[in-house]
């Protein structure tokens, strides 16, 4: 997946760093983020005086700025790069995407409009009229695998570009548990129950924003699909010998989809 860059590691603390022209600059537009060739900028490079510290992996200090146009350099979108750079620049590119929409939307105090300063010593904004503290959002959401003897639940997404197939998926609402949004999504977008609902692995999603849940269940009674067309296209019951493999190793839900096809579930 995305994020298992190892034996490079990523370094997320916060800490008051003052850059150099050498460190790494992510400067986004739209959904994309600007590369020449499969590198990113360097802040020398910039005609940006003021750049925010994100994070490091292993030696290579990544910094965020408002967005500029450099010669010799174009926007590549966050899609493109799961699969088509080396994991270290795609983690990087998604994860620095995450921290940088964050900052951007909080400039400002939500409750009495002062501009906001970071704290010198965490990951945190800091009103310095009313004390107010902002840290980063992170939003869970789960992927459900859903079993039915030889075969798993597969979707399609409704008004995308991407048609391939999906598993179930949706944010974890206020006020329940990862397990009780499960049983939810499900419903929801499919009209099934389930049962034996079983953890898988996680993994942070920054293109969303997200802390992505994997989970098998078990089909519980009817196996009738009533599809909720505003979310889906489509879903439907496949094979193990049917379910693609898009050989897609950044996301969770390719590796769920490989993992029933392979090993079963
Ligand atoms: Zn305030």
């Amino acid at each position: 997946m995305i994020q298992e860059i190892y034996p490079s590691k990523l370094i997320n603390t916060y800490y008051d760093r003052a850059w150099t022209d050498a460190d790494t600059v992510l400067l986004y537009r739209d959904s994309g983020v600007l590369m020449r060739g499969d590198r990113f900028p360097v802040i020398g490079e910039c005609t940006g005086t003021r750049f925010t510290y994100l994070f490091s992996i292993d030696d290579v200090h990544y910094y965020t700025g408002e967005y500029e146009e450099i010669e010799g350099f174009a926007v590549r979108p966050l899609a493109e790069l799961r699969t088509g750079v080396d994991r270290v620049t795609a983690f990087a590119a998604m994860t620095g995407s995450h921290l940088f929409r964050w900052y951007d939307s909080h400039r400002y105090c939500g409750h009495c409009c002062t501009e906001l300063v970071h704290s010198r010593t965490e990951r945190v904004l800091e009103c310095p009229q009313c004390h107010a503290h902002y840290y980063p959002q992170i939003s869970p959401a789960v992927i459900v695998g859903v079993v039915n003897g030889n075969k798993m639940l597969v979707s399609q997404y409704a008004g995308r570009e991407y048609t391939r197939y999906a598993l179930i998926a949706g944010y974890v609402e206020i006020g329940e548990t990862a397990e009780e949004a499960v049983q939810r999504e499900v419903r929801e977008e499919t009209g099934l129950r389930v049962r034996n609902i079983r953890y898988y692995k996680n993994q942070p999603w920054g293109m969303s924003g997200s802390l992505l849940i994997g989970y098998f269940c078990e089909l519980d009674g009817d196996d009738t699909i009533t599809l909720d067309h505003t979310e889906l296209s489509l879903a439907t019951w496949m094979s193990r010998e049917n379910m693609p493999d898009y050989e897609d190793h950044s996301s969770l839900t390719a590796e769920m989809m490989r993992v029933f096809k392979y090993a079963g579930q």
